[in-house]
């Protein structure tokens, strides 16, 4: 049924009702709908017709499609991209297959180590790949408004922060600036793992990994909503710089 409006307040909560279809949300949904303001409707109106409709796909789908990427980066066998054709399809608007949190560190890059394209990988990153506020915020957005289905967060081997966090916990070393609002946001992880055996700071990235899966597994309402309904996944990986293989650990 054709919906129409005769007033500006009218035609708000139609494109909400609709925005709300589309999505396929619920509960958690409906509460972002009715703040959104109506630039971020229409953004999410124009993801209606996805520029990219291969990335139209299940959380299942979009893991497999993830881990065939890195496959094909670690056998340098990566795909061509025509960066300047993608440009102009993607001027209407953008429907990424998976959000990834990683590190800052410069020698990860998602975007490579999945093969993926512009418009296939919305991207968060903050050394030691914790979730911020601004992260998860940045994340449920791109699930409930963009459709991401599917979330990676990814840990990589000899990562600075969690080298910085370790010295902190165990040296009680204290680094100027802002820095120790990393290594207080790791501290926790590191302290889960400090009297496991094998080395410490593989594994509090493990630990710091499976940490931030379960807090945005736990985020209400909006990340839960799509959990529960089937249409978000969210796992963890841990890089591996040697061989940019990416292992899932949680
Ligand atoms: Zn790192």
């Amino acid at each position: 049924m054709r919906e129409s409006c005769d007033s500006n307040s009218a035609c708000n909560d139609i494109e909400r009702r609709r925005f709300l279809r589309l999505a396929g949300l619920g509960t958690g949904a409906l509460l972002l709908a009715n703040a959104l303001p109506n630039q971020v409707l229409h953004a999410a109106e124009k993801t209606s017709t996805p520029p990219k409709p291969k990335n139209v796909i299940g959380p299942d789908e979009a893991l497999k499609r993830l881990i065939e990427g890195n496959e094909r980066y670690v056998s340098g066998n990566s795909e061509t991209h025509d960066f300047k054709d993608e440009r102009e399809a993607l001027v209407s608007g953008q429907n990424p297959f998976v959000a990834v949190l990683s590190c800052a560190d410069s020698r990860i890059a998602p975007e490579y180590a999945f093969d993926t394209a512009r418009g296939d990988l919305f991207a968060i990153r903050v050394a030691g790949n914790f979730v911020t506020d601004e992260g998860l915020a940045s994340l449920e957005y791109g699930v409930a408004v963009l459709g991401a289905p599917l979330i990676l967060v990814l840990g990589h081997e000899r990562c600075g922060a969690i080298e910085a966090g370790v010295k902190a916990v165990k040296d009680r070393t204290v680094f100027p600036g802002q820095i120790p609002k990393l290594t207080n946001a790791l501290q926790p992880s590191i302290e889960q793992v400090l009297k496991q055996p094998g080395d410490l700071v593989a594994n509090a990235t493990v630990q710091n990994v499976k940490n931030s899966v379960e807090r945005l597994k736990a985020a209400t309402p909006l990340l839960t909503d799509a959990l529960g309904n089937g249409k978000l996944k969210i796992v963890g990986g841990l890089y591996r710089l040697a061989t940019g293989k990416v292992e899932l650990i949680a």
